[in-house]
């Protein structure tokens, strides 16, 4: 067991720490109020080329490993939730993706431009299909001359909605014989264009948190998909769709981890600098056990976050058992851990933690949503209590 970094994984931490606190940190409260998309802060964050670290080099990629992965996430997450995820539905749900299920044409023509900076997203939800992503209702039927998938039907809650170039999209091929028969019968994973004709991005969302990421409505009205963008072939997209988000769920726990961080240390600093009867707060015994309690529950989720990710290392590279239970298991302690260490920094702060004058009110709106996607935290004890059977 060695529970140091190596040398290249503190370098990566401290470049992307350069990069959050001096392109992301002015930038973030103003794109949080008005809900804009880092579009200048992407490009700069992708001249490190870190938008390519699940793509292989010889698609242009730059691959690092799973904890470094992670301490990417983290770091960014520190400074700004909202670019975290962005990068994190990039390189997890959409380049991964395409890197494990795609075939060599596939790859060629799209890992090398999501290794270019052009941006993914990753789209199976829908209005009546979140937790119950089996019952997607979004068609695809294969035209006469069997050249194309015309795909009918809305998605929701699309990360990088409207940012995107690159879709890795999910909808049920009505001619599949499994379609009707099993719930998720039919299951099929596209990659999609946003310049493919019957493609648009509708609605975009209006939320409480990780506002500088855009939630969007996909529309496809007859939204033409070239046969040759089907991914691993008709009806076998379900377990494509549930294998990316075991892996990338890791990234939404390392997600949680980095806000937690974030408000840790503004707390750390505030408590030491407030005084009041005449000693700073971190002295008055309550604001003490609160930092020395948030201190020790983030130390504990960066364990399990680290340790998931080592897991699906060993899983990937050495054909050890899948990381499904420890993935679950770090995404639902860190989340938990964001949203109390999030909410008592608040309190660390008094008054001044309710306003915007200081990163804290981000995020504790932030937080919440660490609790929702890429699995609900009842859906990780779903998954958990399957996987520890005696
Ligand atoms: C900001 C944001 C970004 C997102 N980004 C993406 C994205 O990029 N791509 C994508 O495909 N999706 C994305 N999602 C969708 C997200 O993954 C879903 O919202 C999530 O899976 C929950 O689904 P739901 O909203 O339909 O809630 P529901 O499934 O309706 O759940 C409602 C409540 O019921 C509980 N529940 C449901 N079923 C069960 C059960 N069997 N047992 C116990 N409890 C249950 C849930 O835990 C939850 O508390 C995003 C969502 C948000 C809000």
């Amino acid at each position: 067991m060695d529970f140091e970094e190596t040398e290249e994984q503190s370098m990566i931490r401290e470049m992307v720490r350069g990069f959050a606190e001096e392109v992301l940190s002015p930038t973030c409260l103003t794109r949080d109020r008005e809900a804009l998309p880092p579009v200048e802060e992407w490009k700069a964050f992708c001249e490190y080329g870190l938008q390519g670290i699940t793509i292989p080099e010889k698609f242009g990629g730059n691959p690092v490993d799973d904890i470094s992965e992670a301490i990417i996430v983290e770091e960014l997450a520190r400074v700004d939730p909202s670019f975290s995820v962005m990068f994190c539905v990039h390189v997890g749900l959409c380049a991964k993706t395409i890197a494990l299920h795609g075939n060599e044409d596939q790859k060629s023509r799209y890992l090398t431009r999501l290794a270019e900076g052009e941006i993914g997203a990753y789209s199976l939800s829908e209005a009546g299909a979140g937790t119950d992503a089996a019952a997607l209702t979004c068609k695809a039927k294969l035209t006469e001359d069997g050249t194309h998938y015309v795909l009918n039907g809305e998605k929701m809650w699309v990360t990088n909605g409207k940012s995107a170039d690159i879709y890795v999209l999910f909808a049920k091929d009505v001619d599949h014989p499994d379609y009707g028969v099993k719930k998720h019968g039919g299951t099929t994973a596209f990659i999609v264009d946003s310049d493919m004709e019957g493609f648009s991005v509708g609605k975009k969302e209006e939320k409480l948190g990780i506002r500088s990421s855009d939630t969007c409505v996909l529309l496809l009205e007859d939204c033409m998909v070239p046969v040759e963008n089907v991914l691993k072939g008709s009806g076998n997209g379900f377990p494509i769709a549930m294998n990316a988000l075991d892996n990338s769920r890791i990234g939404i726990a390392a997600q949680a981890l980095g806000i937690s961080q974030g408000a840790y240390e503004s707390a750390l600093n505030y408590a030491h600098e407030r005084q009041s009867f005449g000693k700073p707060i971190a002295y008055h015994q309550s604001i003490g056990n609160y930092l020395a309690d948030m201190a020790t529950q983030t130390e504990a989720a960066r364990l399990m976050v680290y340790k998931a990710a080592w897991a699906k290392q060993r899983h990937y590279e050495n054909d050890e058992p899948r990381h499904t239970k420890e993935a679950s298991m770090a995404k639902l302690f860190a989340g938990d851990t964001a949203m109390w260490v999030a909410e008592r920094a608040v309190q660390v702060l008094g008054g001044y933690g309710y306003t915007t004058d200081f990163p804290v009110e981000r995020f504790f709106r932030d937080a919440k949503i660490t609790q929702i996607y890429e699995g609900t935290q009842e859906v990780q004890k779903i998954v958990i209590n399957r996987a520890i059977k005696p």
